[in-house]
């Protein structure tokens, strides 16, 4: 299903440790490898706070890792500096949780979603009333929203102007940090659907950051499972019903369906994830883990191919 030429985006061994109290270190990343495939959705899913924004956010260069490499097209992005760093940002937009917070709430519409092309000369000043009704239209918003402020629109209406202003400047690659979150459901579904059809018509590469992962199998081609900063489960949207790491199993177990049988053993985890500072030698989920073997306490497991586009790092399956 996934093809090694069609990797535009590659992490490559990706770890971010930050330094904490008392001279302790914070592994919010570790040897993170994932493989971002043109025209594709990678949805990556995990508990809050289990290092999925922290990741996300180099593809978009707004941090560094403390080693390992971003491949853009086989160009390591983290090496880019100065007027070579910002010509990139044009290929690799991003999407906020909530665009109100995240943009100027002085600014109309208009200004929002035309910044990006003025700052890159795209288009001259001129021509934003024109750019803007086209992009909101893009979005499925009236042309007229161009003139109101965020405060004065919905959180769906504030996504759609979010999304308009990442697809402005043509990006190859958007990344959505946790982009439905705030949304009703019946919103978030419009949204999905939007998302996916702009995929579809521009052939968009999209990184999904999202806790939920029944809303990301939904449309997602390749997930990834992350936990305390561990990618510990990798395997094709529609094949998320056979996830094999126990982690994955308890997210899955905890998704409500409305068919659910409460009578039935519900695989789900009681306990909360320990601190990223108190991360267990050997098998970061063994803590939690009722199939923890001896060897899981001692021994790091690593990603193993378990079939097509799967792999699993659990000493379950080597
Ligand atoms: Fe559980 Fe061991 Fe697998 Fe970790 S490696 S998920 S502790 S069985």
């Amino acid at each position: 299903m996934f093809d090694e030429k069609d990797v535009i985006l590659e992490a490559r061994h990706v770890s971010r440790i930050f330094d904490a109290a008392g001279g302790r270190k914070l592994v919010a990343n570790n040897d993170i490898n994932l493989k971002f495939y043109k025209g594709k959705t990678l949805g990556l899913v995990g508990e809050s706070g289990c290092g999925k924004s922290t990741f996300m956010r180099f593809l978009v260069s707004l941090d560094k890792p403390t080693s390992g490499e971003i491949l853009y097209h086989g160009k390591d992005i983290m090496k880019l500096k100065g007027e070579k760093l910002r010509l990139n940002r044009q290929n690799i937009q991003m999407v906020f949780q909530d665009p109100a917070q995240s943009f100027n709430p002085k600014m109309k519409i208009r200004d929002v979603v035309c910044e990006p092309l003025l700052n890159f000369k795209r288009i001259r000043p001129s021509e934003k009333d024109a750019t803007a009704r086209r992009l909101l239209e893009m979005v499925e918003l009236h042309g007229d929203f161009a003139d109101r402020y965020m405060q004065n629109m919905s959180g769906g209406q504030r996504q759609r102007v979010g999304i308009a202003r990442a697809i402005a400047l043509e990006p190859e690659i958007i990344v959505m940090d946790e982009a439905t979150s705030a949304l009703d459901v019946s919103v978030q579904k419009t949204i999905i659907e939007l998302i996916t059809k702009l995929q579809r018509e521009k052939n968009i590469t999209i990184g999904f950051i999202c806790h939920d992962i029944g809303l990301v199998q939904s449309f997602a081609h390749q997930i990834a499972v992350m936990y305390l900063g561990n990618i510990v489960e990798v395997l094709p949207g529609e094949d998320i019903d056979k996830g094999m790491h126990p982690y994955t199993q308890a997210l899955l177990g905890s998704v409500f369906d409305i068919k659910m049988d409460f009578s039935k053993k519900i695989e789900s985890i009681e306990s909360e994830a320990p601190s990223p500072l108190d991360v267990p030698p050997g098998c970061p989920f063994c803590d939690r883990c009722d199939r923890c073997m001896d060897i899981c306490r001692q021994v790091h497991p690593t990603l193993k191919k378990v079939g097509e586009d799967h792999e699993v790092s659990c000493h379950l399956y080597e």
